[in-house]
């Protein structure tokens, strides 16, 4: 196939977006993103979902450019239209449908209008999600995890290059999460895939590539593991009495600090540790995510 009609990888330049309240949700942002899965990490109000619906095509930025391979993404909204599957954050109404019939109504929209052939294209959506059994009950009844699936199934529907998927394992229990996983990790490698997530979980599990953002601007972007590489041999730990996690915060670069059987346990980075008392730790993305949003200095 010509490079033209197969788009290998999304390009963001210099992306910026000030919402009418005088919110930055996007300053500066450049990313390539190339097919796979790819992580989009944040806090929440990072400007992930101002970016994903902007790709989406279904708001505008100020200035900035975005390319699909060949294709303006700003400029050419139905092609990219045709390329693409979104799953919102929410996805709004769960009628008293059947998962079934609801999918066949969105496979119509879709364009497939000859009957078997649709059927077809359902049933064999509903098996790939692992809803084919669910498949006569009403959307309304769905757990979210089962929500999920079918979210992805009709944004698989139309076979798209270009997948974006805005937060989804938010609010799954750890079951659910893990299902959700495989079927992402299952979608494969032609595809680009954008997950956007605040949970550092996610991103280790899925993506071969990642970026941090943080009010609006990307701080990290690269694999993973040369995130966590950042990192290594520079990560002290110890545990701390609750009312000492301020002043250590003042006197070191404190990273994160958390519970660990109940007691605060902080992470700092140093290239040497920084007190007696501190002892080494393997760094993880965690402590890569924490230190980039505490705006501690990695590099
Ligand atoms: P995330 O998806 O990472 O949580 P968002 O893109 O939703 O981040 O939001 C980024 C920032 O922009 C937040 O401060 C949010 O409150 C603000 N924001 C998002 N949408 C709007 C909007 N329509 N109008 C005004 N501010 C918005």
């Amino acid at each position: 196939m010509p490079e033209s009609t197969h788009p290998l990888e999304l390009r963001i330049q210099n992306l910026t977006k000030t919402y009418k309240n005088g919110v930055k949700a996007l300053d500066g942002v450049s990313l390539v993103i190339p097919r796979g899965l790819y992580g989009l990490l944040g806090p929440n109000g990072a400007g992930k979902s101002t970016l994903m619906r902007t790709i989406a095509t279904l708001q505008e930025p100020d200035a900035g450019t975005i390319r699909f391979g060949s294709i303006d993404v700003l400029a050419q909204k139905e092609e990219v239209r045709k390329l693409l599957g979104y799953l919102p954050q929410d996805f709004g109404v769960y009628p008293r449908v059947s998962a079934e019939d609801m999918l066949d109504h969105l496979a119509l929209l879709k364009g497939l209008t000859q009957g078997k052939e649709r059927r077809e294209v359902v049933h064999a959506m509903l098996q790939r999600v692992n809803l084919w059994e669910h498949r006569r009950k009403a959307l309304s009844g769905f757990s979210g995890g089962m929500r999920q699936r079918f979210g992805i199934a009709q944004a698989l529907l139309a076979n798209p290059r270009l997948l974006i998927v805005d937060e989804p394992t938010a609010g799954l229990d750890p079951g659910e999460r893990n299902r959700f996983y495989n079927l992402l990790a299952e979608i494969g490698e032609d595809v680009v895939v954008i997950l956007s997530t605040h949970i550092v979980q996610d991103v280790m599990e899925l993506c071969r590539n990642m970026a941090i953002i943080h009010q609006g601007r990307v701080l990290f972007a690269g694999s993973p593991e040369a995130a966590v590489a950042s990192l290594e041999d520079r990560v002290w730990a110890r545990s701390v009495a609750r009312e000492q996690v301020e002043e250590y915060r003042s006197r070191m670069a404190v990273i994160s600090h958390k519970l660990v059987a109940g007691q605060p346990r902080i992470h700092v980075l140093a290239d040497e540790a920084p007190e007696p008392g501190f002892f080494a730790v393997s760094a993880d993305l965690e402590d890569v995510f924490f230190a980039n949003i505490a705006g501690l200095r990695i590099n």
